[in-house]
């Protein structure tokens, strides 16, 4: 059985390479044109074609979003552009305008053409169009439910690719024009400005019903799909798609890993156990920035799922210092401070290869070995002795109040 892939976002090349090394199967990132959050997407061909070369050595696969709905004009350059990403041989691109698409086939490229979830497909009849389009997988709209999703796997259509983990739009995905409206950022091209996250003074018959400290405002919970995952295995999902090319290398280290170990707990292991699955909800909160929920999983959201006065992104816990080199012989590690922190002091660290795990950090040195009382210098290169497992490109983060392994 084909092992189902976990798919994540990248905004830079770090970012993509950190998504790899952590667990993803496959990064999906944006280049400079042609994309939808072009904010987000700063990967030129160079870029693209040093990470192909490093997915291959993970036996890792590289998506390129190619999924703005163009205008005449945004046309221009598109098919030296396609025929670029065809010569650096990335495995797919993510496309929403029909005339990509066509253009993409009609120059005969090797890469596979995968249906946006910008084209909000929700049934097999859709489906079915997309394969008579020739096209190679779908993803599908965030607003399925899971009875919905298991009925178009049954009928083995296309390759079928869902969100499991990320920010929701509060309207129906792909089709806002919100943030067009109010500050003509268009949404389809890459310049949504959130407005829904925006706070918002509710008006009834011109009286003010939102109270001024609390104003109202749109915003949903981000999705967290952590319980449904064994049930996306065995309906036969191909791709497990994490949303979030803004988000830090941090966040995609905490949630790629998190969902690296329980797709594979579930293949070595089968039915999975509620203590499993809040264990690896307690390990993704540690990253996260705001409530989430079941998305449209367990059927239409109701108010629970939507943030009606919350906006402000919350940081839970502190990402401390990436791990730069270790040296097992003498057990030096030569730390990238991240965040303030203090020697002698309770941490954690987790890592491409190591589980969530406490650990009291000791003195630490610069370079010149001069110990210092605190590392409150963001990018500082310090130094220390390790006893305890490590690895190069570990993170280190302040303990929270439980540590929660997969065992
Ligand atoms: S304004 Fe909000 S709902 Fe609309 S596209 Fe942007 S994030 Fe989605």
């Amino acid at each position: 059985m084909k092992k189902i892939e976990l798919l994540a976002p990248a905004g830079n090349l770090e970012k993509a390479k950190i998504a790899i090394l952590y667990g993803a199967d496959a990064v999906y990132i944006g280049g400079k044109q042609f994309s939808l959050r072009s904010r987000a997407s700063n990967f030129t061909l160079e870029d693209i074609r040093e990470l192909v070369q490093f997915a291959n050595e993970h036996h890792a696969h590289v998506h390129v979003t190619v999924n703005m709905l163009p205008h005449p004009d945004d046309l221009e350059g598109l098919k030296d552009y396609l025929l670029a990403l065809d010569a650096i041989e990335v495995h797919a691109i993510i496309v929403a305008s029909p005339a990509i698409m066509r253009m993409a086939k009609q120059l005969g490229c090797c890469f596979e053409v995968h249906v946006s979830t910008q084209h909000s497909t929700t049934n097999a009849q859709a489906v079915s169009f997309w394969k008579k389009q020739g096209m190679d997988r779908v993803v599908l709209a965030r607003e399925c439910g899971l009875e919905q999703i298991r009925d178009i796997c049954e009928q083995k259509i296309l390759p079928i690719e869902v969100f499991i983990h990320g920010g929701m739009c509060i309207s129906y995905s792909g089709r806002c024009v919100l943030s067009n409206h109010m500050t003509l950022r268009d949404a389809n091209r890459g310049g949504c400005a959130q407005s829904c996250r925006w706070k918002y003074h509710l008006m009834e018959n011109n009286k003010e019903i939102s109270i001024p400290k609390n104003l109202f405002s749109m915003s949903s919970k981000d999705l967290q799909a952590v319980p449904f995952i064994q049930d996306f295995i065995k309906m036969g999902v191909a791709s497990l798609k994490i949303e979030g090319r803004m988000k830090s290398a941090y966040y995609l280290a905490t949630v790629v890993s998190s969902y690296r170990h329980l797709i594979d707990w579930i293949y070595e292991h089968g039915d999975v156990s509620d203590d499993i699955i809040q264990r690896v909800q307690n390990e993704i909160a540690k990253a996260e920035n705001r409530p989430t929920g079941p998305g449209f999983y367990r059927g239409m959201p109701d108010e629970k799922v939507q943030l009606y006065q919350d906006h402000d992104e919350i940081v839970t816990q502190e990402y401390v210092a990436f791990v730069l080199e270790y040296n097992a012989e003498d057990k030096k590690a030569l730390l990238q401070v991240k965040n303030k922190f203090f020697p002698n002091t309770q941490v954690e660290i987790f890592g491409p290869h190591i589980k969530s795990t406490p650990f009291q950090i000791g003195s630490i040195f610069d370079l010149d070995g001069n110990r210092l009382d605190v590392c409150n210098k963001p990018m500082q290169i310090v130094q220390t002795i390790w006893d305890g497992p490590i690895e190069k490109n570990a993170m280190i983060r302040k303990r929270g109040e439980s540590i929660n392994e997969i065992k």
